[in-house]
């Protein structure tokens, strides 16, 4: 019963205005009243956010069920990866990462010189919990684990018996960075936010938030970190000051109560992801169950010329996903975009060039 009107809106894509599914952006755009307020913040940002940023971040307390302690704003999530890894470098200190996932984990902890543990994945990348485990269990130290989930570029989620029976055992010298990006794209049961275990007083966890994926904010750089007061605190010190950007943090105000756009925001990606999924189906492209708004599936040609091919037409698609040489990550952008990536891509076929 939702209606859809972008669903009517035809797409004319040109070489200096392609459809963008390189970045996992959200391409429906901000929420109108997030616009409206950063807009509205435009001629007090002579000024420090103070009082707005206090704002903010007890409202995210409160939509995370924690108290403000809990709570720390960083410019998109990206400075909370950094600030977090940042914080927890002890002695003899080990990244552990799937070997297929979001590379900020790794970037950043190579800027402090830790040790990175790569765990190989089961089939179709699925993350070896179990391998995971066992890369901090032979480590004589101290282990950080960066866990995306729902994960990128694979956009599969973990389970959450998985997630939280690991972080519940406590393991000693284990910190556990979960970054969940895209958790409110999620449409299977079997995720759920770290956020409960948080709540339930488990200090081993940090947990990084943006607004830049289902609020659609990429360019406006607000995320925020949940976790312990203390860990908070230390963090806090590895931040550049919390203060955001007037602009971001007063969009951010207005977006998270905007539910109505939130629905909006995660049904278009619903219907843009199907469309998606009709089209690799059809054309027996192997794709992974997405639970986010990209999809990640095996090229149908060597990913390079798959790119080429694709910005020929005007469509930008990922970069290489290594070691999955040769699977593509497409975003999913608005449904009327994706209607006509399906036209691109049948067209392709007709023509055997995929
Ligand atoms: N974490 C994940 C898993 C991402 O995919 C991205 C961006 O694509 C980020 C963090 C960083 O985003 P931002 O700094 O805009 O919050």
């Amino acid at each position: 019963s939702f209606s859809l009107p972008v669903m009517d809106t035809a797409v004319t894509p040109s070489l200096d205005n392609p459809v963008r599914l390189n970045f996992n952006e959200n391409a429906i755009g901000m929420s109108g009243t997030a616009k409206q307020a950063a807009i509205d913040a435009v001629p007090k940002a002579n000024r420090y956010a103070k009082a707005e940023i206090l704002l903010l971040s007890k409202r995210l307390a409160q939509y995370h069920n924690v108290s403000e302690e809990h709570i720390l704003l960083t410019a998109g999530s990206s400075e909370g990866i950094r600030s977090a890894i940042a914080a927890h470098i002890n002695p003899n200190t080990q990244l552990v990462i799937p070997e297929l996932t979001y590379g900020d984990g790794e970037h950043f902890a190579k800027t402090f010189n830790l040790k990175i543990t790569k765990v190989p994945s089961l089939k179709d990348w699925q993350i070896d919990i179990n391998g995971l485990r066992k890369a901090v269990e032979n480590h004589q130290g101290f282990s950080i684990v960066y866990l995306v989930n729902p994960n990128n570029p694979t956009s599969t989620v973990i389970g959450y018996k998985e997630v939280e029976s690991w972080i519940t055992s406590k393991p000693k010298n284990t910190l556990f960075i979960i970054d969940e990006a895209y958790a409110e794209f999620v449409n299977d049961p079997v995720f759920r936010s770290v956020d409960s275990l948080i709540f339930q007083g488990y200090s081993n966890i940090i947990l990084l938030k943006t607004f830049s994926k289902i609020h659609a904010m990429a360019g406006l750089r607000v995320g925020y970190v949940v976790s312990s007061p203390d860990n908070i605190k230390n963090i806090g010190q590895y931040v550049a000051g919390e203060k955001l950007n007037y602009c971001g943090v007063c969009a951010a105000l207005a977006s998270i109560d905007d539910n109505q756009f939130l629905t909006y925001s995660k049904k278009a990606t619903d219907v843009s992801r199907n469309i998606m999924e009709k089209v690799l189906s059809e054309l027996g492209l192997h794709y992974l169950k997405s639970e986010t708004n990209f999809i990640f599936h095996k090229s149908p040609i060597e990913l390079g010329q798959y790119r080429e091919l694709m910005k020929k037409n005007f469509i930008l698609i990922g970069r290489d996903s290594n070691p999955a040489t040769n699977w593509c990550r497409i975003s999913l952008g608005t449904p009327g975009e994706m209607l006509y990536v399906a036209n691109v891509l049948y067209g392709l076929r007709e023509k055997s060039l995929i």
